[in-house]
């Protein structure tokens, strides 16, 4: 097993943080406030289980034409989408019950549902990429290098200045790496980024090879009973593709855009940082008022808020997110947002587009 790099330290406190949970916490003692959030979390995770099992029982015990199957291919998308942002996204944070058996339960249907292991994503998301946000080789989702260039600490490559146009399609295979040889590399590795990840054993091992098995009898094993094999394919490849699409750019809209910092390891030991500022100056908020949105990415076009507070339930987010600013405002942090869908996504073509010119000979970098 790999060793872990040396930890980077931020600094806890501070005024703006001490500040902010206080209103915040102040927020969520008002009446029944907390029961409300988690009544409107609490109702996600059966929409999204019923989207899913209808979608796929239609397909299955139905075996529809070509226009409802992929109806019931959109509705497994959707079905998948919410169980990413909505469900599994606050369990593994700890954020739907107070024990944690209980959220690492409702987190398995990262394994179930979409394919990959909920044991690894905890410490790739909650601890590689909420602890070291945007730091070079720690936060794994700002470390694609040598396909992409996301951070200006890592070094340039001819074939970076294309990767404004080439990193859609990488975003669609990322979670089919995930899916297939992504959580045993890590495992084998030992590390995610620079953060230890344990080998599984016991409980934790089982859920991981019960949930693969889980995924591959509903993805792949049982529609090779009813359709032919290019049919599973194509509809899993579909499936998985446009799925890992729009996790990948929904995290990436938050963390890798012009108006996110980012930071190498050298820079912050030669500079420690207040953790909660460095958490706000490397993410960005987008479409904070498109109350549908809101609800279908789970409240992760509120990024800064989550962050800040990863174990409130994502319900909260739109009312904190007015706390986060006005202290932002007191104690002058930067606070940035895209106010629609369309600029954020313009602001990370022209970040990568940036990232994959910076250091190459000036007249291409010009060009
Ligand atoms: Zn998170």
């Amino acid at each position: 097993m790999a060793g872990a790099a040396p930890k980077l330290a931020f600094d806890n406190g501070g005024a703006f943080i001490r500040d902010t949970r206080a209103e915040v916490e102040a927020y969520l003692a008002r009446g029944s406030t907390r029961l409300r959030g988690a009544i409107l979390l609490y109702a996600k995770a059966p929409i999204a289980l019923a989207l899913t099992a209808v979608s796929w029982s239609v397909l299955i015990f139905v075996q529809p034409g070509v226009i409802v199957g992929l109806l019931c291919l959109v509705g497994l998308v959707l079905g998948a989408m919410l169980t990413a942002f909505c469900v599994q996204h606050d369990a593994n944070h700890g954020s739907y019950f107070k024990q944690r058996r209980w959220n690492h339960l409702v987190g398995w249907s990262t394994d179930s549902l979409l394919g990959f292991s909920s044991y690894a994503w905890r410490v790739k998301h909650n601890v590689a990429h909420h602890t070291y946000t945007n730091v070079d080789g720690y936060d794994d989702d700002a470390t694609q290098v040598p396909l992409a260039r996301f951070a200006p600490s890592q070094p340039s490559r001819p074939w970076y200045r294309f990767q404004q146009y080439y990193i859609w399609p990488m975003y669609t295979l990322m979670g089919l790496r995930w899916q297939t040889v992504g959580d045993l590399h890590a495992f084998r590795r030992g590390t995610v980024g620079e953060s230890t990840l344990k080998r599984p054993s016991g409980w934790t091992l089982f859920g991981v090879v019960a949930g693969k098995a889980f995924f591959i009898t509903w993805a792949i094993v049982v529609p090779l009973l009813v359709y032919p094999w290019w049919g599973v394919l194509a509809a899993y490849v579909f499936f998985t593709m446009i799925t890992s699409l729009i996790m990948a750019t929904t995290f990436q809209l938050a963390h890798c855009v012009e108006e996110a910092s980012f930071a190498s390891a050298d820079e912050l030991r030669a500079d420690r940082r207040i953790w909660a500022v460095h958490e706000v100056e490397t993410t960005v908020d987008f479409c904070p008022r498109n109350p549908v949105l809101t609800w279908m990415l789970g409240g992760l076009n509120f990024q800064i808020e989550h962050h800040l507070f990863p174990k409130v339930p994502h319900t909260h987010y739109p009312k904190i997110a007015e706390i986060v600013r006005r202290n932002c405002v007191k104690h002058d942090v930067r606070y940035s947002f895209h106010p629609s869908l369309g600029r954020a996504l313009r602001s990370h073509f022209l970040h990568l587009r940036e990232m994959g010119r910076l250091g190459l000979p000036p007249e291409i970098e010009m060009g």
